[in-house]
């Protein structure tokens, strides 16, 4: 045989793609073959024993016929048998016996047989073989020990040391060759596992991503469907008509809930879903439960009751958001499953956690069925609830957000009686304040009444480097009537305070160059900065965050986006009180009722926007959410431009990474404030992925981020449009007039150019009361009848809140003007 063909049969024993036993047997099969033969002939030459010699040939001849047996046949299993069987069982024990019993090297060899069999057998096979194997060598050892002329002992010391020294040096070589190969090939299969892992994790996020954007889409025409589909039921005489529209709002309904639902799901298996830890008033998540759960109860004429006690801290830290979404899921499917009685809601504290329990007088569930009841797609007693709608996702995802955010969710249930679904959450209590008692009136009144407080001598700063998070900050201040400043970056702050003294000051944690506590430190080395309390903003909402920042000394932190009844908090707290003051609200709040902010609040989840949400940050105040949605839209596409720009720089250069995700921070606390929902959970995802460098994510979800953050701007421009009509009658001090400043005293011309670039804006913002006022400035101003027809145009289309027209109609006029 030549050296090439060697080579081969080498090559196809040994090749890296064979199952790692048949690698190992190949290997020991021929290593075997080798040191058989080495051993014969050793141990002839050692002790001139023939015998010895045949053997070990036998066993070389033995060991290649398997190895060619099992190679063209493919029998491996019997062929490593075979080997336990015939050598280690018969061969090895006989060797014993002819070499020098337990003063030679076979129980060298015995330890290499126990081994093998291990590596190369599996199961009851292995284990039975191994303990027949360890049966036989005792055997051998006590024959050898009770009967020694059954052996041929060696003659002399220098026989004994050869033969160990042959048995041992043998046996650690075949060992070592097998725990090396066994290693390599351990670590090879590591490093393509973990590929394989990370290819299939990519294309499980490719996924996700392709199933949350397919439920965009689907999600879109069902919104228009049923936004349509309202149309008719409103404006439809046809009983029939209106019947057919109801199924169709029913069936339309449920699809939507589905796709929610699947949402859900991915988010939730693809490790997207964030907890976030915010401090959230009890009594406000209450209320809300309650409108809701009222609305469901009634239309299925049962009773919904809440008992909370009375005990319950005000306020607790945790995911308000998902722990509502838990609850309601447990009352809807409280009320889909009750025919009459009703539903409770009970909410109690114990120890570190709350406990919210949905108890119903409905039909209840098997016992059974409570093993699988939170199990995917499981939907129990079908033969009961065949015409009771549902996809058997709800409780499974009440029941991970319920352990993603640390707590536990278990059902008890009587069949044909009720069932009670109790949640346990670790919401942590902030403050001493108690809730006392809850009445829904009551608190409802209470928010009404609400007072306010002044403080035109206070003087604040706010520093961000966004412009658009010190808009967002200032007209919610502006309400207070406070002097405030503002600063775009540390630097500018430092200047302002060493040119006067503040009050309070709001400082952005995150900003470029020097950050929040770069400047925090600074601060306190000017003379101005040493004693004013200093507010930290943050949008990070970890666990423990309001430590880092106290034990820094900042005063307190408040995290983004900012709630108005936790700023108001701060600012009672840290304003010196002679400079407030207090008195019942004279501006008061639009004149939009209950009933017209619940269809809003409806149609704008076409948009995926929770209303609800961003009233709540803002205490329920319409207006301040008018101001946050104009700056929104105002701030739409400088924003975007810039976040196309990192994102065409990011292409070119990793290093734009963390710019990119700079942008995405800010975007997704805006988005947060107007209850964007979607659009921030997926900026917040993107954003943490882009901290772990994760351009690819970030390619691939971009267009999506876009998509549906275009989305929320056409929401959030309805949302205008719709509630133009209130703003009329609102007083004239809440106009931006003011805080834009008027330049009433100027000359002509800077007066005409200003009202003409005031009206754009208006127009842009569809504030239609403040366009009107520009164009009466203008007229008042203009002569040309040409122009002034114009203006008249442009005045007709804004009293027809046609926003969208009389912004062409600027262009043109701009256009001939020019
Ligand atoms: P579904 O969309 O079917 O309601 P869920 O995951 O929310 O899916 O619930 C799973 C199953 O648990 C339901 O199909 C129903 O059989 C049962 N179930 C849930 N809540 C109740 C309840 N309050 N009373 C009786 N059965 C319930």
């Amino acid at each position: 045989m030549d050296r090439k063909r060697l080579f081969e049969i080498g090559k196809v024993l040994y090749q890296s793609n064979l199952p790692f036993r048949v690698r190992l047997f190949n290997v020991l099969a021929s290593l075997g073959c080798i040191i058989s033969l080495c051993n014969g002939v050793f141990s002839y030459l050692n002790n001139g024993d023939k015998r010895i010699l045949i053997i070990n040939a036998g066993i070389a001849v033995l060991s290649l016929m398997l190895l060619f047996y099992a190679y063209y046949r493919k029998k491996y299993q019997r062929c490593y048998f075979i080997t336990i069987v015939v050598i280690f069982m018969i061969l090895f024990p006989f060797m014993f016996f002819k070499s020098g019993g337990y003063k030679g090297g076979m129980p060298s060899f015995y330890i290499f047989g126990v081994l093998f069999t291990v590596f190369m057998l599996e199961g009851w096979l292995m284990f039975f073989s191994v303990l027949l194997e360890l049966v036989i060598y005792i055997a051998t050892m006590g024959i050898a020990y009770y009967y020694p002329v059954c052996v041929s002992w060696f003659h002399s010391e220098k026989e004994i040391v050869a033969d160990v020294l042959t048995g041992v040096v043998v046996a650690s070589v075949s060992l070592g060759a097998a725990m090396y190969f066994h290693f390599r090939i351990y670590r090879k299969q590591q490093i393509f596992l973990t590929q394989a892992r990370e290819e299939a994790m990519e294309a499980n996020q490719a996924k996700s991503i392709f199933l949350a954007n397919m439920s965009h889409e689907i999600r879109t025409p069902i919104n228009v469907m049923l936004g349509m589909n309202e149309m008719i039921l409103r404006e439809s005489a046809s009983k029939e008509i209106v019947q057919y529209a109801e199924s169709v709002e029913k069936a339309g309904r449920y699809l939507l809930s589905l796709i929610n639902n699947i949402l859900d799901i991915t988010r939730i298996e693809s490790g997207k879903l964030d907890i976030t830890e915010e401090k959230f008033e009890l009594r406000q998540l209450i209320q809300e439960i309650w409108m809701i759960g009222t609305k469901q109860a009634e239309a299925k004429k049962i009773d919904f009751v809440i008992e909370a006690e009375e005990e319950l801290p005000k306020y607790l830290t945790g995911d308000v958001l998902h722990t509502k979404q838990v609850i309601l899921n447990l009352i809807s499917n409280a009320v889909k499953y009750t025919e009459e009685g009703r539903v409770t809601l009970e909410i109690n504290a114990s120890g570190d956690q709350i406990i919210f329990s949905v108890k119903d007088t409905g039909i209840g569930i098997r016992k059974e069925d409570m093993d699988t009841l939170f199990d995917m797609f499981t939907r129990v007693d079908m033969k009961r609830h065949r015409n009771i709608e549902g996809s058997g996702l709800g409780l499974t995802i009440a029941k991970e957000l319920c352990e993603q955010m640390g707590g536990q969710i278990y059902a008890e249930s009587i069949y044909g009686k009720g069932s009670r679904f109790t949640v346990c959450l670790p919401l942590k209590s902030t403050g001493e304040e108690k809730i006392g008692k809850w009445n829904f009136e009551e608190s409802k009144k209470v928010s009404e009444d609400r007072k306010r407080f002044f403080a035109p001598k206070a003087k604040v700063l706010i520093v961000d480097d966004s412009q658009q998070n010190l808009q967002v900050l200032a007209s919610l201040l502006q309400r207070t009537s406070m002097q405030l400043d503002k600063a775009g970056s540390g630097l500018e702050c430092i200047e302002k305070v060493r040119s006067k003294k503040y009050h309070l000051i709001f400082l952005d944690y995150m900003m470029p160059e020097m950050d929040g506590m770069e400047t925090f430190h600074k601060l306190r080395e000017e003379e101005n900065g040493q004693e004013v309390p200093i507010i930290a903003i943050t949008a990070d909402v970890s666990t423990g965050i309001r430590q880092k920042f106290l034990s820094e000394g900042f005063a307190d932190y408040l995290s983004k986006p900012v709630m108005w009844d936790r700023l108001e908090e701060i600012l009672l707290q840290f304003i010196p009180a002679n400079l407030i003051s207090r008195e019942k609200d004279a501006r008061e709040e639009w004149k939009i009722e209950e009933k017209q902010i619940l269809e809003l609040k409806q149609k704008m989840k076409q948009w995926d926007i929770e209303l609800s949400e961003g009233l709540r940050l803002l205490s329920g105040s319409i207006s301040q959410y008018r101001r946050l949605a104009e700056l929104f839209v105002e701030y739409y596409v400088p924003n975007k431009e810039q976040l196309i720009q990192s994102f065409e720089r990011l292409q070119q250069t990793q290093n734009e990474i963390k710019n990119m995700t700079g942008l995405l921070h800010t975007l997704k606390s805006n988005a947060r404030a107007i209850g964007a929902i979607e659009l921030y959970e997926l900026s917040f995802t993107m954003e943490k992925k882009g901290k772990l460098q994760d351009v690819n994510y970030i390619n691939k979800a971009i267009p999506l981020l876009f998509f549906e953050w275009e989305r929320v701007v056409q929401g959030i421009c309805f949302f205008i449009k719709y509630t133009e009509p209130f703003l009329l009658k609102n007083s004239a001090k809440d106009s931006p007039k003011q805080a834009e400043g008027d330049g009433c005293n100027e000359g002509f011309e800077k007066k005409y150019k200003e009202a003409k670039k005031k009206l754009l804006c208006a127009i842009g913002r569809y504030q239609g009361k403040y366009a009107e006022e520009q164009i009466e400035i203008l007229l008042s101003l203009e002569k040309d009848a040409d122009q002034r027809k114009q203006l008249e145009k442009i005045q007709k289309s804004v009293r027809n809140l046609e926003f969208d027209e009389a912004e062409q109609l600027m262009e043109e006029w701009e256009k001939g003007y020019d």
